[in-house]
């Protein structure tokens, strides 16, 4: 499956002058949420990254995502592993568990995201899940940045990666954009444009 390709059929491989959350400004901008609006390509994209797991051997109880960003995918995948589905969310800016989400001692989950970029929310979510007794066996995403290591592109994690380097993480593609610190901006600098941030235009 080419799931650059099927980004870029829903539209959500924006090409443009973007401002990240992290600040850094990019040519490229992955809107996850207008892939998973189909509910048929969110299917097909979870039973083909249900399966990378399945292959593994690995034994999944629950699937856990950080709000809002991995919701989708984490519930498309808990369905491909038929599995529970949980997710955290931030409260006064801490990721916690709430909702009844009940998390059992030694029960094993995967934590997915949209998309994993240095792995940041993922693992303070992980941190959570731990926290209450249960095991993180894996993390999985719709597509790697490039700043993490994935199982089968066996690439070394970069510096800025913060998931742990002894659990594996899955992911269907590399998604590997050059990102600029304002100041080295080539998009600025030509002068042409100002870099924004998708979302906040009604789009
Ligand atoms: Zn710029």
């Amino acid at each position: 499956m080419n799931v650059e390709q099927v980004y870029k059929d829903s539209s959500a491989l924006l090409q443009g002058h973007f401002k990240l959350s992290s600040g850094n400004h990019s040519e490229y901008y992955l809107q996850s949420a207008k892939v998973l609006e189909d509910p048929k390509t969110a299917k097909m994209l979870a039973v083909a990254l249900a399966k990378q797991i399945k292959d593994s051997g690995i034994k999944v109880d629950a699937v856990c995502s950080p709000a809002l960003g991995g919701i989708i995918a984490g519930f498309a995948l808990a369905t491909a592993l038929d599995v529970r589905f949980i997710f955290a969310e931030r409260v006064d800016g801490v990721m916690s568990i709430r909702r009844g989400f009940e998390v059992k001692d030694g029960e094993n989950y995967v934590m997915c995201e949209d998309i994993i970029t240095t792995g940041g929310s993922a693992l303070e979510a992980a941190k959570q899940v731990e926290a209450s007794g249960g095991n993180i066996v894996a993390f999985a995403a719709l597509a790697n940045r490039g700043f993490c290591s994935r199982v089968g592109n066996n690439a070394d994690p970069k510096a800025n990666c913060k998931l742990p380097a002894n659990t594996p993480l899955f992911a269907l593609d590399d998604f590997t954009f050059e990102m600029y610190a304002p100041e080295d901006c080539p998009l600025c600098k030509e002068g042409k444009s100002e870099a924004y941030k998708p979302g906040s235009r009604g789009n």
